[in-house]
This record gives C-alpha cells, sequence and structure tokens, in this order.
C-alpha cells in the first residue's frame, strides 16, 4: 500500500511545506465556552466504584448505533474505565502523566466521536485525540487508547472539550526551521525501533516532501488524512527521547513530532 501511495499522487504534494502550525486556540479555554456540557466537572475515579450505565437513558458517547467494544471489555468499562494496567499511569503525547484518581468523567466533558464532535462550537476542525497534548495511544492492540485527562476507553478519532493542541516544539540549538526535514537525527534514534517495533535504516527512508508531511490537524481540517491519524499513534513514529519535543520516523527522514502526520501513516495497532 506504501508503494502504491508512493507511486501515485500525492494529495496536496504541490502545496507541501515543512510545517504548518495551528495557532493553539482551544485547549482547557474551551471548558467555559462548551454547551451542554459542564468542562469543569467533578473529577472521578476508577478506582471508584464506577456509577451504572442505565440502558434506558445513556448511549456509547456520540454515536447512537453500538460501538464495538474490546473483547472482554463491558459498555461500563468501556465509558467509565478502568483501562488496562498499561494505561492506569502512562504518560500522554504531551508528557501528561494519568493520574486515576483525578479523572474526568466523558460525559462532562462532551466526549464525542469527530463526526458528532464538530456540532460542539469549541471544536476546531481537524482537533482529535491523536493529536491532544493528553492522548496515551493503543498500547495492547486492541485499536483503543486511554487519556490523562478523561476516563474510560479513547479512540484517536473521537474528541473532548478539554482538548489541548500538543506543545510546538522548539527548533533545536544550531538549526533552523529549514534543516528539520532532512537533518540527521540525533544517535539515540538513527537506527531506533519505531513505537511498534519498526527498525529504522537510516540509509532507507522517504524525504519528507514526498510523503506529504504536514500537521496532522491540518491535514484532517483539509480532508487529506482522516480523524484520529497523526505520527504519534503511527506504527512507524519513534516517540521523543531526549526531552526537546522532537521524535523520528523508522521511514521518512529528519525531525518529527508527534504532532505529524503523512500519507503512509499505519495506525499502531495494526502493528502491536
Ligand atoms: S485525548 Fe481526547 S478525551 Fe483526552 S483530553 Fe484530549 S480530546 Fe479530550
Ligand atoms: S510516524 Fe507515520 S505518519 Fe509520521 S512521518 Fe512516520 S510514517 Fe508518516
Amino acid at each position: 500500500m506504501i508503494d502504491d501511495l508512493l507511486a501515485g499522487d500525492i494529495p496536496g504534494h504541490e502545496t507541501w511545506s515543512r510545517r504548518h502550525y495551528l495557532v493553539a486556540t482551544v485547549g482547557i479555554a474551551a471548558l467555559g465556552g462548551c454547551s451542554g456540557t459542564d468542562g469543569g466537572g467533578e473529577t472521578a475515579s476508577e478506582t471508584d466504584s464506577a456509577s451504572p450505565v442505565d440502558p434506558e437513558t445513556t448511549e456509547p458517547p456520540g454515536d447512537e448505533e453500538a460501538e464495538e467494544l474490546p473483547e472482554g471489555v463491558s459498555e461500563d468499562e468501556f465509558e467509565f474505565g478502568p483501562v488496562p494496567d498499561a494505561y492506569l499511569s502512562a504518560v500522554s503525547l504531551g508528557n501528561e502523566t494519568r493520574n486515576p484518581d483525578e479523572l474526568l468523567a466523558k460525559a462532562d466533558v462532551g466526549f464525542a466521536e469527530y463526526d458528532d464532535a464538530a456540532e460542539n462550537q469549541a471544536h476546531q476542525p481537524g482537533a482529535c485525540c491523536a493529536n491532544c497534548a493528553d492522548y496515551i495511544p493503543d498500547k495492547n492492540g486492541d485499536g483503543f487508547g486511554a487519556c490523562a485527562e478523561v476516563e474510560g476507553y479513547i479512540g484517536g478519532e473521537d474528541w473532548c472539550t478539554v482538548y489541548e493542541t500538543l506543545p510546538e516544539p522548539s527548533v533545536p540549538e544550531g538549526m533552523t526551521e529549514s534543516d528539520l526535514a532532512t537533518a540527521p537525527v540525533p544517535e539515540a534514534y538513527r537506527t531506533a525501533d519505531s513505537q511498534a517495533g519498526e527498525g529504522r535504516s537510516p540509509d532507507k527512508l522517504l524525504a519528507q516532501a514526498d510523503v506529504n508531511l504536514m500537521e496532522s490537524a491540518e491535514a484532517i481540517a483539509d480532508g487529506a488524512a482522516r480523524p484520529g491519524q497523526s505520527c504519534g499513534n503511527c506504527a512507524e513514529f519513534i516517540p521523543d527521547e531526549n526531552g526537546d519535543g522532537w521524535g523520528a520516523c523508522a521511514r521518512v527522514e529528519g525531525y518529527i513530532a508527534a504532532e505529524d502526520w503523512c500519507v503512509i501513516w499505519e495506525h499502531i495497532t495494526e502493528e502491536l
């Protein structure tokens, strides 16, 4: 599939540029602007006994049809947690550590799937969990991740009112922004394995310009990417290891950030 994509036209290729940063406009400030939700809701604890779901009045968030649940996970667990152990105190894409005793309920933050989120006036085009600083990507191959702020199972294509734009990494010292696309990455990344175990070969990498690398939120807003796609939850991504906010990629050269995206994106779940 990758070869097919590269052999054909790449959407938006002519207009490609290294990075198109979006101005952070939502974030925590959106808490007060969401109609019909109470973004400042009480925090919940996954160690508390979960509130029972009343099947007469409660549906899975943002989806009238029954969402396919991970095997062995009840609707209550999906909604309220607890999530599997690997996520309980995990670190999010934006380096937020999840505290299972201080989480918001989905119902209090306007949690919804992307298409339904568009109806919320706080939602910005392209914003979804996969490019949110609080997202914790899939770790066990069930297709769902978790969140450092919100309880229960979370999909990359979901969204809520406490969405937080990932911080823009600074250009490393001694480099310019135009260097980032082709610069050799630091030693720790050169032959590292991606987060799904794909080995990086520095001599077999694709150019960023050839895979239309751009910001995930912009790609989704433009229709080049589907909701839920970002480098942060791509099988080829090598997360930041030195604290500068930049990671790398097992298939693409140069500096790569969690909020980026390209046309050869592959869901991390496919390789777990
Ligand atoms: S990861 Fe999703 S659920 Fe969590 S804060 Fe961000 S937008 Fe909300
Ligand atoms: S991590 Fe995935 S989406 Fe990001 S540049 Fe690499 S292949 Fe493309």
